[in-house]
Protein backbone atom coordinates (compact mmCIF):
# COMPACT_ATOMS: atom_id res chain seq x y z
CA UNK A 1 0.00 0.00 0.00
CA UNK A 2 1.31 3.56 -1.23
CA UNK A 3 2.33 5.74 1.76
CA UNK A 4 0.07 8.92 2.31
CA UNK A 5 1.44 12.18 1.65
CA UNK A 6 -0.99 14.20 4.65
CA UNK A 7 2.03 16.56 4.88
CA UNK A 8 0.85 17.94 1.68
CA UNK A 9 -2.91 18.03 2.37
CA UNK A 10 -3.28 17.98 6.27
CA UNK A 11 -6.66 19.00 6.74
CA UNK A 12 -8.07 16.95 4.36
CA UNK A 13 -6.08 13.71 5.21
CA UNK A 14 -7.64 11.41 7.91
CA UNK A 15 -4.31 10.86 9.81
CA UNK A 16 -3.76 14.54 10.42
CA UNK A 17 -7.42 14.96 12.01
CA UNK A 18 -8.29 12.07 14.73
CA UNK A 19 -12.07 12.65 14.96
CA UNK A 20 -11.54 11.12 11.27
CA UNK A 21 -9.89 8.31 11.80
CA UNK A 22 -13.01 6.53 10.57
CA UNK A 23 -16.14 6.87 8.88
CA UNK A 24 -16.95 9.91 6.16
CA UNK A 25 -17.47 13.44 6.58
CA UNK A 26 -20.83 13.66 5.12
CA UNK A 27 -22.15 16.88 3.98
CA UNK A 28 -25.47 18.59 3.57
CA UNK A 29 -25.95 19.72 -0.02
CA UNK A 30 -29.01 22.12 -0.24
CA UNK A 31 -30.72 19.53 2.35
CA UNK A 32 -29.77 16.50 0.80
CA UNK A 33 -26.92 14.27 2.55
CA UNK A 34 -23.79 13.03 0.72
CA UNK A 35 -21.27 10.78 2.41
CA UNK A 36 -24.28 9.17 4.35
CA UNK A 37 -25.16 5.66 4.46
CA UNK A 38 -26.96 6.02 0.90
CA UNK A 39 -25.46 6.92 -2.46
CA UNK A 40 -26.83 10.04 -3.94
CA UNK A 41 -27.51 10.65 -7.28
CA UNK A 42 -27.19 14.14 -9.18
CA UNK A 43 -28.72 13.87 -12.36
CA UNK A 44 -29.78 16.33 -15.53
CA UNK A 45 -28.46 17.86 -18.45
CA UNK A 46 -24.78 18.37 -19.53
CA UNK A 47 -25.64 22.49 -20.07
CA UNK A 48 -28.88 24.19 -19.73
CA UNK A 49 -30.13 24.98 -23.10
CA UNK A 50 -33.51 26.29 -23.00
CA UNK A 51 -36.49 26.64 -20.43
CA UNK A 52 -38.13 23.38 -21.91
CA UNK A 53 -35.08 21.41 -21.65
CA UNK A 54 -34.12 21.89 -18.11
CA UNK A 55 -37.73 22.33 -16.70
CA UNK A 56 -38.74 18.70 -18.47
CA UNK A 57 -35.22 17.50 -17.27
CA UNK A 58 -35.63 18.02 -13.92
CA UNK A 59 -39.20 16.60 -13.42
CA UNK A 60 -38.14 13.45 -15.29
CA UNK A 61 -35.14 12.96 -13.21
CA UNK A 62 -37.53 13.71 -9.72
CA UNK A 63 -39.55 11.59 -11.05
CA UNK A 64 -37.21 8.44 -11.46
CA UNK A 65 -35.22 9.44 -8.15
CA UNK A 66 -32.78 11.28 -8.29
CA UNK A 67 -31.99 13.55 -4.99
CA UNK A 68 -30.01 16.80 -7.22
CA UNK A 69 -30.24 18.36 -10.23
CA UNK A 70 -27.05 19.15 -12.64
CA UNK A 71 -26.83 21.24 -15.73
CA UNK A 72 -24.37 23.49 -16.65
CA UNK A 73 -24.65 27.19 -17.17
CA UNK A 74 -20.54 28.11 -18.25
CA UNK A 75 -19.33 25.42 -19.87
CA UNK A 76 -15.57 25.03 -20.40
CA UNK A 77 -15.67 23.33 -24.35
CA UNK A 78 -12.55 21.92 -25.86
CA UNK A 79 -13.14 24.65 -29.09
CA UNK A 80 -13.89 27.93 -28.54
CA UNK A 81 -16.15 27.86 -31.41
CA UNK A 82 -18.84 25.22 -29.30
CA UNK A 83 -21.99 26.55 -27.48
CA UNK A 84 -20.56 28.19 -24.20
CA UNK A 85 -23.37 28.18 -22.25
CA UNK A 86 -26.43 30.19 -21.38
CA UNK A 87 -24.09 31.87 -18.54
CA UNK A 88 -26.90 33.99 -16.00
CA UNK A 89 -30.02 33.01 -18.09
CA UNK A 90 -28.79 29.60 -17.44
CA UNK A 91 -27.98 29.74 -14.49
CA UNK A 92 -31.66 31.67 -13.46
CA UNK A 93 -33.18 28.73 -15.51
CA UNK A 94 -31.53 26.23 -13.52
CA UNK A 95 -32.23 27.83 -10.18
CA UNK A 96 -35.46 27.95 -11.09
CA UNK A 97 -36.12 24.67 -11.93
CA UNK A 98 -34.41 23.11 -8.74
CA UNK A 99 -37.12 25.16 -6.56
CA UNK A 100 -39.89 24.05 -8.63
CA UNK A 101 -38.74 20.01 -7.99
CA UNK A 102 -37.35 20.54 -4.90
CA UNK A 103 -33.75 19.31 -6.12
CA UNK A 104 -30.92 20.79 -4.85
CA UNK A 105 -28.79 22.31 -7.89
CA UNK A 106 -25.08 21.66 -8.90
CA UNK A 107 -23.33 23.72 -11.65
CA UNK A 108 -19.45 24.66 -12.61
CA UNK A 109 -18.13 27.73 -11.73
CA UNK A 110 -15.39 28.11 -14.17
CA UNK A 111 -13.83 31.49 -13.67
CA UNK A 112 -13.11 33.09 -10.52
CA UNK A 113 -14.92 36.10 -11.52
CA UNK A 114 -17.75 34.08 -11.76
CA UNK A 115 -17.51 32.57 -8.19
CA UNK A 116 -20.10 35.39 -6.77
CA UNK A 117 -22.50 35.44 -9.31
CA UNK A 118 -22.66 31.26 -9.44
CA UNK A 119 -23.13 30.80 -5.34
CA UNK A 120 -25.98 33.33 -5.88
CA UNK A 121 -28.21 30.23 -7.40
CA UNK A 122 -26.17 26.89 -6.71
CA UNK A 123 -26.54 24.58 -4.16
CA UNK A 124 -23.01 22.97 -4.80
CA UNK A 125 -20.65 24.31 -7.17
CA UNK A 126 -18.69 22.10 -9.56
CA UNK A 127 -15.08 22.80 -10.28
CA UNK A 128 -14.31 21.19 -13.54
CA UNK A 129 -11.58 18.17 -14.06
CA UNK A 130 -9.73 21.29 -16.55
CA UNK A 131 -9.16 23.79 -13.63
CA UNK A 132 -8.63 20.68 -10.81
CA UNK A 133 -5.35 22.88 -11.05
CA UNK A 134 -6.81 26.39 -10.73
CA UNK A 135 -5.44 27.35 -7.68
CA UNK A 136 -7.03 31.13 -7.40
CA UNK A 137 -10.29 29.52 -8.31
CA UNK A 138 -9.77 26.74 -5.27
CA UNK A 139 -8.98 29.31 -3.34
CA UNK A 140 -12.20 32.02 -3.85
CA UNK A 141 -14.21 28.80 -3.71
CA UNK A 142 -12.82 27.87 -0.20
CA UNK A 143 -14.21 31.24 1.12
CA UNK A 144 -18.02 30.86 -0.85
CA UNK A 145 -19.63 29.80 1.51
CA UNK A 146 -21.43 26.60 -0.70
CA UNK A 147 -20.46 23.09 -0.95
CA UNK A 148 -17.86 22.15 -4.01
CA UNK A 149 -18.13 19.52 -5.95
CA UNK A 150 -14.21 18.84 -7.01
CA UNK A 151 -13.67 16.79 -10.40
CA UNK A 152 -10.13 14.95 -10.29
CA UNK A 153 -8.08 16.03 -13.21
CA UNK A 154 -7.76 14.13 -15.92
CA UNK A 155 -4.39 13.61 -15.73
CA UNK A 156 -4.03 14.15 -11.90
CA UNK A 157 -2.84 12.00 -9.67
CA UNK A 158 -4.50 10.88 -5.98
CA UNK A 159 -2.46 13.21 -4.49
CA UNK A 160 -2.78 16.22 -6.54
CA UNK A 161 -6.69 15.65 -6.20
CA UNK A 162 -6.23 15.51 -2.33
CA UNK A 163 -4.00 18.82 -2.65
CA UNK A 164 -6.45 20.89 -4.83
CA UNK A 165 -9.20 19.98 -2.30
CA UNK A 166 -6.86 21.34 0.81
CA UNK A 167 -6.69 24.44 -1.22
CA UNK A 168 -10.55 24.53 -0.70
CA UNK A 169 -10.58 23.46 3.00
CA UNK A 170 -7.77 25.99 3.29
CA UNK A 171 -10.22 28.78 2.81
CA UNK A 172 -11.72 27.28 5.43
CA UNK A 173 -14.89 25.15 3.30
CA UNK A 174 -14.70 21.37 4.57
CA UNK A 175 -17.61 20.97 2.48
CA UNK A 176 -16.41 18.91 -0.74
CA UNK A 177 -16.94 16.28 -2.10
CA UNK A 178 -14.40 14.85 -4.78
CA UNK A 179 -15.80 13.31 -7.96
CA UNK A 180 -13.72 10.57 -10.29
CA UNK A 181 -14.51 11.38 -14.03
CA UNK A 182 -11.84 9.35 -15.54
CA UNK A 183 -8.69 9.62 -16.79
CA UNK A 184 -7.05 9.85 -19.46
CA UNK A 185 -5.10 6.44 -21.08
CA UNK A 186 -2.72 5.86 -23.75
CA UNK A 187 -4.76 7.24 -27.10
CA UNK A 188 -3.27 4.66 -29.09
CA UNK A 189 -5.37 2.40 -27.25
CA UNK A 190 -7.95 0.63 -29.35
CA UNK A 191 -10.77 2.68 -27.01
CA UNK A 192 -8.60 5.39 -26.97
CA UNK A 193 -9.98 8.46 -24.56
CA UNK A 194 -10.53 7.87 -20.78
CA UNK A 195 -10.92 5.07 -18.17
CA UNK A 196 -12.54 5.67 -14.78
CA UNK A 197 -10.06 4.89 -11.91
CA UNK A 198 -12.80 2.96 -9.97
CA UNK A 199 -9.59 2.00 -7.76
CA UNK A 200 -8.63 5.52 -6.63
CA UNK A 201 -12.14 5.58 -4.56
CA UNK A 202 -11.04 3.17 -2.13
CA UNK A 203 -7.35 4.66 -2.45
CA UNK A 204 -8.96 8.44 -1.52
CA UNK A 205 -11.49 6.95 1.30
CA UNK A 206 -8.31 5.32 2.74
CA UNK A 207 -6.47 8.62 2.66
CA UNK A 208 -9.55 10.96 3.37
CA UNK A 209 -12.65 11.54 4.92
CA UNK A 210 -14.26 13.26 2.35
CA UNK A 211 -16.84 11.72 0.25
CA UNK A 212 -16.37 10.50 -3.28
CA UNK A 213 -18.58 10.22 -6.07
CA UNK A 214 -18.21 9.26 -9.79
CA UNK A 215 -19.31 10.54 -12.95
CA UNK A 216 -19.74 7.44 -15.27
CA UNK A 217 -20.84 9.92 -18.48
CA UNK A 218 -17.50 11.85 -18.75
CA UNK A 219 -15.83 8.82 -17.62
CA UNK A 220 -17.16 6.92 -20.56
CA UNK A 221 -18.17 8.91 -22.85
CA UNK A 222 -20.70 6.42 -23.69
CA UNK A 223 -24.59 6.00 -23.09
CA UNK A 224 -23.99 2.03 -23.55
CA UNK A 225 -21.91 1.89 -20.85
CA UNK A 226 -23.48 4.56 -18.03
CA UNK A 227 -25.43 1.67 -16.37
CA UNK A 228 -22.00 -1.12 -15.87
CA UNK A 229 -20.19 2.30 -14.76
CA UNK A 230 -22.48 3.11 -11.88
CA UNK A 231 -22.47 -0.94 -10.67
CA UNK A 232 -19.00 -0.34 -10.72
CA UNK A 233 -18.69 2.89 -8.70
CA UNK A 234 -21.56 1.78 -6.32
CA UNK A 235 -19.45 -1.47 -5.99
CA UNK A 236 -16.15 0.22 -5.57
CA UNK A 237 -17.64 2.33 -2.65
CA UNK A 238 -18.50 5.22 -4.08
CA UNK A 239 -20.80 7.96 -2.16
CA UNK A 240 -22.70 9.12 -5.09
CA UNK A 241 -22.95 9.11 -9.35
CA UNK A 242 -23.70 12.57 -11.16
CA UNK A 243 -24.89 11.63 -14.47
CA UNK A 244 -26.08 13.39 -18.04
CA UNK A 245 -29.75 12.88 -18.20
CA UNK A 246 -32.08 14.31 -21.08
CA UNK A 247 -36.03 14.04 -21.23
CA UNK A 248 -37.14 10.94 -23.24
CA UNK A 249 -36.46 10.56 -26.61
CA UNK A 250 -34.53 13.55 -27.26
CA UNK A 251 -33.01 13.88 -30.21
CA UNK A 252 -29.22 13.69 -29.88
CA UNK A 253 -28.61 15.28 -32.95
CA UNK A 254 -29.94 18.51 -31.56
CA UNK A 255 -27.95 18.60 -28.07
CA UNK A 256 -25.17 21.08 -27.88
CA UNK A 257 -22.64 19.45 -25.54
CA UNK A 258 -21.80 15.80 -25.05
CA UNK A 259 -24.79 14.36 -27.27
CA UNK A 260 -23.22 10.99 -27.60
CA UNK A 261 -23.30 10.07 -23.41
CA UNK A 262 -26.55 11.31 -22.17
CA UNK A 263 -28.94 8.72 -21.00
CA UNK A 264 -32.94 8.98 -20.89
CA UNK A 265 -34.81 8.80 -17.39
CA UNK A 266 -36.43 5.30 -18.28
CA UNK A 267 -32.29 4.29 -17.99
CA UNK A 268 -31.94 6.43 -14.82
CA UNK A 269 -34.48 5.04 -13.08
CA UNK A 270 -33.17 1.64 -13.92
CA UNK A 271 -29.96 2.75 -12.37
CA UNK A 272 -30.97 4.08 -9.19
CA UNK A 273 -33.15 0.90 -8.56
CA UNK A 274 -29.85 -1.17 -8.74
CA UNK A 275 -28.13 0.99 -6.28
CA UNK A 276 -29.76 -0.53 -3.33
CA UNK A 277 -28.53 -3.79 -4.68
CA UNK A 278 -25.06 -3.15 -6.05
CA UNK A 279 -24.43 -1.54 -2.70
CA UNK A 280 -25.02 -5.01 -1.21
CA UNK A 281 -21.50 -5.65 -2.34
CA UNK A 282 -19.56 -2.47 -1.38
CA UNK A 283 -16.82 -3.34 0.27
CA UNK A 284 -16.94 0.00 2.57
CA UNK A 285 -13.46 0.27 3.18
CA UNK A 286 -13.06 2.99 6.01
C1 LIG B 1 -19.42 18.65 -16.67
O1 LIG B 1 -19.68 17.93 -15.70
O2 LIG B 1 -20.26 19.34 -17.24
C2 LIG B 1 -18.05 18.68 -17.20
C3 LIG B 1 -17.70 19.54 -18.14
O3 LIG B 1 -17.26 17.76 -16.67
P1 LIG B 1 -15.67 17.60 -16.69
O4 LIG B 1 -15.11 18.85 -16.12
O5 LIG B 1 -15.46 16.39 -15.86
O6 LIG B 1 -15.30 17.40 -18.14
MN1 LIG C 1 -20.92 17.13 -20.27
Amino acid sequence: MKKSNSRLYRLVARESRPEWAQGTRAIRAGGVEVGGDRPVVIAGPCAVESRMQIMETAHAVKEAGADMLRGGAFKPRTSPYDFQGMGEEGLELLAEAGAETGLPVVTEALDVRHVGLVSKYADVIQVGTRNMHHFPLLKELGKAGKPVLLKRGFGATVNEWLCAAEYVALGGNEDIMLCERGVRRNPDAPDAGLKIDFGAIAEVRRLSFLPVIVDPSHGTGDSEKVESACRKAVRSGAHGLIIEVMPEGWDRSAVKCDPEQFIYPSALRKIIEGIGRWRKSDPRPA
